[in-house]
C-alpha cells in the first residue's frame, strides 16, 4: 500500500519586518503579521522576540498542522509546536531549514519606558472592560494594550471603543495592528489565539517592565478546553517566558457572566464614572444594527433609548447587557416599564428556541437571571 502523502507547509518570514509571517500549502497562502511598528519587540530579549515568530507560526499553522515544517529562518523553541500536536494527539513535526535563510532584525534589547506593574488586554468588551475598572477600584492604573485584528469580526468598533474607554477614565492605552490572513476563526482559533494575544501584549508592555499581564479567564483542565485555554498549558507558557528573560506572569481573570454587568453599576456609583455606555459587545454585523434595533424602539423604547449605540438589543452579547441592566436595577433604566420587560423576556425565550446555536452560548448565569426577572 502506498503512503500516505506527507503535508507539509512553508513559513516563511519576511525579510523586511521580523514579525511578518507567510504559510504556504496546498491550500494556499495565509499570513500574520504586526504591521505599522518598527518599535514592537523593544525592551525584550531577542530569545522573546524569538519566541513571538515561533508563537505567530503556530496560530498560522494550528488549523491544519502538517506534518512536515518548512522554515527560511531559524525556527527556536520547537517545543511550542510539539506541545500543541501533542495536545491534539499528533506526533510532532519535522522542522526543515530551507537553503535561502532570512536573518531577522532584532530589535533594541535594552529599551525602558515608564514603569507600570500591570498590562492588560483590552478588547473593548464587558470583561476587558471589568477588569481595568477593578484596578482603578483598587486605584492602581494599568497600561491597556489592544491587539486590532485578532478576530474575524467587529475590530474596527472594537478599536474604537477601546480607545475611547481608555481616553475617558485616563488609562495609558498601546494598540498593536495585525494583519491577520491567518485563516485561524471559530472555535478552532483557540487552539493559539490565547497564547497569542497575551505574548503579544507581554512584549508590547516589555520597556514599562511589568511583572503581570491579565488576560480573560475561564481556563481548564480538562481536554475539553482547547489548548490556549488550558490551565496546565498557561503554567508551561509562564515558565516558558521566564527562560526567554521576560520576567512576568500572565495571569486570567475569570469573569462572571450576568454578575460582571451587577459589579460594574457597583462600580460607575463607587468610582463616578460612567462605564456601560462605553462598552462595545455588540456580535451583530455593523450594517444589521440599525435592523435589529428598530423591533425594540418600537417595542420597548425606553431599554432602546437608555442602551449606547454599540447595541443592537438582539444579539446574545447584548441581551445580556440588557439582562443585567434590569436584573442589577441600573439606574438608567428607572423608567423601563414592565411591560418592556415582559417584552424582553418572552422575546429572549422565543429567539432561544427559534436559534438553538445561540441559546447553546448561553450560560447558566444568563438563565437563572432570565428566569428571575421573567
Ligand atoms: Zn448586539
Amino acid at each position: 500500500m502506498p503512503r500516505p502523502e506527507q503535508q507539509t507547509a512553508t513559513i516563511l518570514l519576511s525579510e523586511k519586518n521580523p514579525f511578518d509571517l507567510s504559510m504556504l500549502n496546498k491550500e494556499g497562502k495565509r499570513s500574520l503579521a504586526i504591521v505599522e511598528t518598527d518599535r514592537f519587540g523593544e525592551g525584550a530579549t531577542k530569545e522573546t522576540q524569538d519566541l513571538m515568530r515561533s508563537m505567530m507560526s503556530a496560530h498560522l499553522l494550528g488549523p491544519v498542522m502538517p506534518e512536515k515544517i518548512e522554515t527560511n529562518f531559524d525556527f527556536h523553541f520547537s517545543e511550542i509546536l510539539n506541545s500543541l500536536y501533542d495536545y491534539y494527539g499528533k506526533k510532532k513535526p519535522r522542522i526543515v531549514k530551507l537553503s535561502g535563510q532570512v536573518k531577522p532584525a532584532i530589535r533594541d534589547e535594552t529599551v525602558e519606558r515608564k514603569q507600570f506593574d500591570q498590562a492588560t488586554s483590552h478588547s473593548g468588551g464587558l470583561d476587558s472592560v471589568y477588569r481595568i475598572v477593578k484596578l482603578l477600584e483598587q486605584r492602581e492604573v494599568p497600561l491597556a494594550v489592544h491587539l486590532k485584528n485578532l478576530n474575524a469580526k467587529g475590530n474596527f468598533r472594537e478599536a474604537l471603543a477601546s480607545e475611547e474607554q481608555c481616553r475617558a477614565w485616563e488609562v495609558p492605552y498601546l494598540s498593536v495592528k495585525l494583519r491577520n490572513g491567518s485563516g485561524s476563526t471559530g472555535f478552532e482559533t483557540m487552539r493559539t489565539r490565547d497564547l497569542l494575544l497575551a505574548l503579544t501584549v507581554a512584549i508590547e508592555s516589555a520597556p514599562n517592565k511589568v511583572k503581570t499581564v491579565l488576560i480573560e479567564g475561564g481556563m481548564g483542565n480538562s481536554k475539553d478546553f482547547h489548548f490556549s485555554e488550558n490551565a496546565d498549558v498557561w503554567k508551561w507558557f509562564n515558565q516558558l517566558l521566564k527562560e526567554t528573560g521576560l520576567d512576568v506572569e500572565v495571569v486570567g481573570v475569570d469573569p462572571g457572566d450576568i454578575e460582571t454587568i451587577g459589579e460594574i453599576i457597583d462600580l460607575e456609583k463607587k468610582l463616578g464614572i460612567s462605564i456601560l455606555p462605553m462598552v462595545q459587545n455588540c456580535f451583530s454585523a455593523p450594517f444589521q444594527v440599525d435592523n435589529n434595533r428598530r423591533k425594540w424602539e418600537r417595542e420597548t423604547p425606553i431599554i432602546a433609548e437608555k442602551s449606547s449605540s454599540h447595541w443592537c438589543g438582539s444579539c446574545h452579547k447584548c441581551r445580556r447587557m440588557t439582562l443585567g441592566r434590569i436584573y442589577y436595577a441600573d439606574p438608567r433604566f428607572k423608567g423601563v416599564s414592565k411591560k418592556e420587560i415582559e417584552y424582553f423576556v418572552q422575546d429572549t425565550y422565543h429567539w432561544m428556541k427559534l436559534y438553538p446555536n445561540n441559546a447553546d452560548l448561553l450560560s447558566q448565569s444568563f438563565l437563572s437571571h432570565l428566569a428571575a426577572i421573567g
